[in-house]
Parts: C-alpha cells; structure tokens; sequence
C-alpha cells in the first residue's frame, strides 16, 4: 500500500516526503489526529519507506519522484505485518498472561515484526506507557540497526507515565543520526512541552465525505452506494472509522430509534406502535452488553434528532442518515424544532438516570411516555 493510498490529507503527506527526499527526517514526529485519522497507517508507511530496499522512487513513469516504498521487499513486507495493530496488540497480552507470575510483572507489552521496528502501545490494564517501556527503547535505540537503514520507534499513544515522559525526554534531548521515533496523539497537549519542543507535529485532518465515500468503494465493497453514503457521513472524517464501522448495530440501533420517533408522532392510539414500542424498550436490559446496546441507541437517537433539526432549518446537506431521507422528511414535517429540542432534553434525562443505574427498560419507557406527551 504505497502513499497514493493514504485517504486525504495530501499536503501533511507531501511535507513529509519531501524530508524524506532531501534526508532530513525528523527524529521525532508527533502525528496527531482524532481517531481513525490513519495516524498509525501514516507511521508504519513511513517506516517503510525508510527502510525499503526497493525504493521506488525513480521507477516507472506515473512516479511523482518522492520517495515512496515498494510493499514486496523483506523489510516491507515485516513492517507490514504489525498493520493490524488491534490483533498484534491481543496476542502480545496474551503471551504476556501465559508468562509465570514472576515473569509476567517484569514483561512490558511491545509488537515486533521487524527487528528493528518496535511499536510500543499503552501496557493494560492502566493503558498507560510505562517507564520500562521506554527504558527497553532506550537500551536499545543507541545501536546501529541490522537489517534496516533507520531503527524505528512508534508509540501508539499519549498518554504516559510521569517517569515514562522524562525519561523519553532524555532520548529526545540526544537522539542517534539512526533512528526516528514517531509520537501518535489524539491531543498533543497530552504530551510534555519540552517533548513537543523536540519533535515535530503533523496534524491529521478531517478527510472530506466524498472522498471516503470512494475509499470506502474499494475498502468495503460489500456495502451498497447508500451505505457507503451513510458510513462516510457518520464517520466524522476520520477513514479508519469509517473502514471499519459497525454498520449492522447502528442499523438495528436506528430501527429501535425510529420505532421511538414514529410511535411519538404519529396517532397516539394505534396500539400496534404500542405494541412495537413496548418490545423495543424491554429488550434494553442490564448487564455489559446492554450498556453498550443502550449507548448505540443514545447515540443513533441524538443522530436522528439532529437530522431532523438540519431539514427543519433548511440545511438538508448536512443530515447523515442520507439512506432514510424520505423518512426523515415526514419526521420532520410532523415534529416542530420545539418538539425535537424537547426530546433531545429527554434523551439528557435518560442518560443521567442511567448513570444513577436506574432500569435501562424503564427509563427508556418514561422517555418515550415523554415524547408523546410533548407531542
Ligand atoms: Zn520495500
């Protein structure tokens, strides 16, 4: 996957390729970014083309002479293989929790497919860095790589330890011509000042709907032109959200939503829509997993009542449940902007009354009481 694939952002890109070009890499860069920005995708790309063997930088034709990394050679191939970040990070807790009691205090958590790589995540359970993370970095970033041009160091967070950061610090304040060391952060007011001082920042930004839209048809082709439609507008601009979104909860989430919304407005006797609430709201029970299906639906909710405030405001372009426009219209013709602000108070109600664990069901049947009587 060479840079042309990276979604959006092509300026931050091209800055940085150029220093690669002209030899002046930073040795450390912060690459900030909400999340699903490609923070990570961007790093490891860069890993690689610092350290590919092919270098196709002068090959071909259609090249845009920066330099770029070829995806086949050995190291871009090992590199590669901590792309799936979530599945290496599983597997390196896991053969830490096989360990013996007395080894498993002492063993910090790192994914490694390449020697001279080393992505460093935030050690369970505190999922913070921790300073013998960065003690191992330090032991071992002053030798020369083996097998790569540049050793390289990837913290995939933030969010350090007191000891951790000064002693990070101290590898910044005398960093080898050999290595780089890149800083992923959704905040970079996370990090110590004198950290930032030495480092340098790129921001990722929010990548434009139609431009997901068109990743999103070669990333997901199992989704439909619609869905694709729908994903690319609730993932915020952020690519990785939007690869990897969960489009079936949100889906029988905005059907429960929905079921709400039209019992509310339409006619109040139709005891079918009774019916039909009174499933809904039962199936919302207690335990983890109801928790996360209760905050699917809360988030769905506030999505749709805001649609519904966009189209009452004149400002279709911006609603995001585009799939279910027509619906939405009806809505929005029946509830005035009082009525939705009304809900979207309600809604507030829910959520406190959860954080006070009252009954998940039961408060979902008071908001929806609610919402009729405001009607
Ligand atoms: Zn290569």
């Amino acid at each position: 996957m060479p840079f042309s694939d990276f979604a959006g952002n092509p300026e931050t890109i091209h800055r940085l390729r150029e220093m690669l070009a002209r030899n002046r890499f930073p040795h450390a860069v912060i690459l900030s970014g909400a999340r699903g920005s490609g923070k990570y995708t961007l790093a490891l790309m860069l890993a690689r083309t610092l350290n590919c063997l092919e270098q196709p930088t002068t090959k071909g034709t259609d090249s845009d002479g920066l330099p770029d990394f070829c995806g086949h050679c050995s190291n871009c191939t090992r590199i590669a293989q901590s792309e799936d970040l979530d599945s290496r990070f599983a597997e390196a807790v896991e053969a830490r929790e096989n360990l013996r009691d007395t080894d498993k205090k002492e063993t910090r958590l790192f994914v490694q497919t390449h020697p001279d790589v080393l992505i460093i995540p935030p050690d369970p359970p505190q999922l913070m860095i921790k300073v013998d993370q960065v003690r191992h970095v330090i032991e071992t970033i002053y030798y020369r790589p083996g097998e790569a041009r540049e050793r390289v160091y990837i913290f995939t967070s933030s969010a350090f330890m007191k000891e951790a950061a000064n002693s990070l610090l101290k590898v910044l304040e005398e960093p080898p011509e050999f290595a780089s060391i890149f800083l992923l952060t959704e905040n970079p007011g996370e990090l110590l000042p004198t950290i930032r001082s030495r480092s340098m920042t790129f921001n990722l930004g929010a990548v434009a709907v139609t431009e997901i839209e068109s990743r999103l048809a070669q990333l997901r082709p199992d989704w439909k032109a619609p869905q694709r439609a729908l994903v690319a507008r609730l993932s915020e601009g952020a690519i990785g959200r939007a690869s990897s979104f969960d489009l079936e909860s949100y889906v029988a989430a905005r059907s429960h939503a929905l079921i709400m919304l039209k019992s509310a407005l339409g006619s109040s006797d139709n005891n079918n829509a009774h019916t039909e609430l009174f499933k809904v709201t039962e199936s919302y029970r207690s335990g983890a997993e109801g928790r996360t299906k209760i905050d699917n639906l809360l988030r769905t909710f506030y999505s749709l009542l805001e649609d519904l405030m966009f189209l009452q405001s004149g400002a279709a372009q911006l609603v995001r449940n585009t799939d279910i426009l027509g619906e939405l219209k009806k809505m929005s013709e029946a509830a005035d902007f009082a009525w939705v602000q009304r809900a979207a108070e309600g809604l507030g109600e829910v959520e406190r009354g959860l954080r006070r664990n009252l009954l998940r069901s039961l408060s979902l049947d008071a908001f929806a009481t609610a919402l009729e009587r405001v009607s």
